[in-house]
């Protein structure tokens, strides 16, 4: 089980969050033509390493956060509001 540590409620159990998608992909503007919605919505990789992710917390504080997890440990580094971005440097 992941242990989350929400910057508002402190650590808590998976449980109390739900994964919200990936945090990398940026939503195409109102404009964009339908084949970059399309993208944005279905066309997804499955990275092995570090990933940048949204998980609400549902059983906490009810807000989004911006989770860096590996995606073969489960290992998270870092944990931040929805407008702040990791720190660089740390290899993915
Ligand atoms: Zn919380």
């Amino acid at each position: 089980m992941l242990r989350i540590p929400c910057p508002w409620c402190g650590t808590r159990d998976e449980v109390e969050f739900r994964y919200r998608g990936d945090a990398s992909v940026a939503r195409p503007a109102a404009e964009a033509p339908l084949a970059d919605f399309t993208a944005y919505v279905y066309g997804r990789v499955n990275p092995l390493g570090w990933h940048l992710e949204w998980w609400l917390h549902t059983g906490g504080c009810r807000r989004l956060l911006k989770v860096e997890r590996h995606t073969l440990t489960h290992e998270i580094r870092w944990v931040g509001a929805p407008d702040q971005q990791p720190p660089p440097g740390a290899p993915s």
